[in-house]
C-alpha cells in the first residue's frame, strides 16, 4: 500500500505512470501533478478503467517551493517521483525535505543558463574547480546529503537508464564479475528511425545542450576534456549493427569515479547519425541552440525554447519509430587474479514499446527504471537515509525487476572492446 506523487507528465513520466499502474498492489494511489494539468487529466482518464491504482491529478509549478509544499502536505505521499526537468530538482528536493518525504529523480540538477555576468563568473570558477564544463553536475544535489541523512530521508538520484541502469550494471559487475574494475565504457546506441530529417528523442532543450557541450572522460584520477564530438568510434551493436558513436560528458561518470575509486578510466559514448549531426551543427552555427533571450519584433524569445516549439514533440515519435536501442557497459579488470572483460546491456524495440505503453524506446528505457527505482524504495529495498546514486544500492533486486518489467539484460563474457 503506498501513495506516490509524480511530478511531470511528459514522455518519460507517461511511461513510468503507465508501468506503476500495472502494479496496483504496490502503487495503490498516484497523484499526477504537472505544469499543464490537462495532460495529467488526459492520462488519468485513459488509465481509469485499466488499473486498480487510484489516480488523482493536480496543477503545480515545480519552480515554486510554496506550491510544492502545499501539494505534498495535502496529498501526503510516501515518495515524490520527480520526472519533470532537471531545473526543478533542487526545489523539489527542498520541498521533500521540508515535508519529510522520500525523493527520486531521473537526471541531475542543471541550472538554467543566463547571461548575468555574476552568474557567468561563478560558473567559470566552478568549471575550473570541477575540471569539466557541463552545466549539470552532482555537487548541487550532493550538498543535500547531510540534511537528508539527518532527516532520515532517502533521495535516489538519476534513476533512468543512463544515468540509472548503467550504474546498476556497474554495481552488478563489481559485486559478481570482478574483484577490481580497470575500465568502464558506457555505450548508448539508438538504432531507431522516426522518419523525420531531425527530431530529438527526449526533451530537445536538455538533449541538444548535452550533445553540443564539450565531451569529457575520467582517466587516472582526473577529467580529460575534449571539443564536442571530437572522439568518434565505430561499434557493432547486438541486434542493431554497425554504428558511429561519439564520446560525450555524462553525469554518471562523476558518481562512478567516486564510488568505484579503483577504476582507471570511464568513458561514455552515444551513437548519432550523420543527418542528426549536420542539423545540430547548422542550428548551433546560426545560434538556435542559444539559451540567451533575444528580442524579436517586440517579443523576448529564447532561441532553444523556440526551436523546441518547432521540433516534433518527442512524445509524437512513438508511432513512427522503428528499430532498437542497445544500452550497456563494457568492463575490463580482474577476477581471482585473471584478466577479464564483460559486457552487460539491454536491447529494446521501439515498436514493441509503442504497442505496450504508446511510447518509443527512449522514454520507455527511462520510465521503466524510474518505476523500478520507486518500487525498490517503496518495498524498503533501497531505503538508505542520505542522497545516493544507483550504484550505491544492491543491484540484484533492481535488475531482477527490470528483467521482469520490460528491460531484460543480455551479457557477453567475450565482448569486442572499444579502442
Ligand atoms: P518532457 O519535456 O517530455 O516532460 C517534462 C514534463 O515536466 C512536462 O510534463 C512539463 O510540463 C513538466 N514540467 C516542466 N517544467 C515544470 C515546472 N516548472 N513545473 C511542473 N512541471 C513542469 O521531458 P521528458 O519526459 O523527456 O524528460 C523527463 C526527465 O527525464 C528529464 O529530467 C530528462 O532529463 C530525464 N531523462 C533521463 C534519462 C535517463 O536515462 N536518465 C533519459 C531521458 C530523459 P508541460 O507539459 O507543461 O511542459
Amino acid at each position: 500500500m503506498s501513495r506516490v506523487l509524480v511530478i511531470g507528465c511528459g514522455g518519460v513520466a507517461n511511461v513510468a505512470i503507465r508501468k506503476c499502474c500495472m502494479l496496483p498492489e504496490v502503487f495503490t494511489e498516484l497523484c499526477i501533478a504537472s505544469r499543464t494539468k490537462s495532460k495529467c487529466d488526459a492520462l488519468a482518464a485513459e488509465l481509469k478503467d485499466k488499473t486498480a491504482t487510484v489516480i488523482t491529478t493536480a496543477q503545480v509549478n515545480a519552480d515554486s517551493l510554496e506550491e510544492l509544499c502545499a501539494l505534498i502536505n495535502s496529498y501526503k505521499p510516501e515518495l515524490v517521483m520527480n520526472i519533470a526537468l532537471p531545473y526543478q530538482d533542487l526545489t523539489i528536493m527542498e520541498a521533500c525535505l521540508r515535508c519529510k518525504v522520500n525523493y527520486m529523480d531521473t537526471a541531475n540538477y542543471e541550472p538554467e543558463d543566463t547571461e548575468d555576468p555574476e552568474w557567468k563568473a561563478a560558473y567559470e570558477k566552478r568549471c575550473k574547480e570541477k575540471g569539466f564544463s557541463a552545466l549539470f553536475d552532482y555537487s548541487y544535489q550532493w550538498a543535500y546529503r547531510e540534511k537528508f541523512e539527518k532527516a532520515g530521508l532517502t533521495a535516489l538520484l538519476g534513476c533512468g537508464f543512463d544515468p540509472g541502469v548503467t550504474q546498476a550494471y556497474c554495481a552488478y559487475a563489481k559485486k559478481h564479475e570482478f574483484d577490481e574494475i580497470d575500465t568502464i565504457d558506457i555505450l548508448d546506441c539508438n538504432g531507431g528511425d522516426h522518419g523525420y530529417p531531425f527530431a530529438t528523442n527526449f526533451n530537445p532543450e536538455v538533449n541538444l545542450r548535452e550533445v553540443s557541450a564539450p565531451g569529457s572522460y575520467w582517466e587516472d584520477g582526473h577529467w580529460v576534456e575534449i571539443p564536442a564530438m571530437s572522439i568518434k568510434r565505430e561499434y557493432k551493436f547486438d541486434q542493431v549493427g554497425d554504428k558511429d558513436m561519439y564520446l560525450l560528458h555524462h553525469e554518471e561518470i562523476e558518481s562512478l569515479a567516486e564510488n568505484i575509486p579503483e577504476v582507471k578510466r570511464i568513458r561514455f559514448f552515444m551513437t548519432f547519425g550523420q543527418s542528426y549531426l549536420t542539423h545540430m551543427k547548422c542550428l548551433e552555427n546560426v545560434g538556435m541552440l542559444s539559451t540567451t533571450p533575444i528580442n524579436f519584433e517586440g517579443h523576448e524569445i529564447v532561441p532553444i525554447k523556440f526551436l523546441k516549439a518547432l521540433l516534433p514533440d518527442p512524445a509524437s515519435l512513438g508511432p513512427r519509430t522503428k528499430g532498437k536501442t542497445n544500452i550497456g557497459c563494457i568492463f575490463t579488470g580482474r577476477k581471482d587474479g585473471q584478466e577479464k572483460r564483460y559486457y552487460i546491456y539491454n536491447v529494446c524495440d521501439h515498436e514493441a514499446c509503442y504497442r505496450e505503453v504508446a511510447s518509443q524506446a527512449v522514454s520507455y528505457t527511462t520510465g521503466v527504471p524510474a518505476m523500478c527505482g520507486a518500487l525498490m524504495m517503496l518495498t524498503g529495498k533501497w531505503i538508505m537515509p542520505g542522497v545516493h546514486t544507483v550504484e550505491e544500492f544492491d543491484p540484484d533486486p533492481f535488475l531482477e525487476a527490470l528483467d521482469r518489467y520490460g528491460l531484460p539484460r543480455s551479457e557477453s563474457h567475450d565482448p569486442v572492446l572499444v579502442p
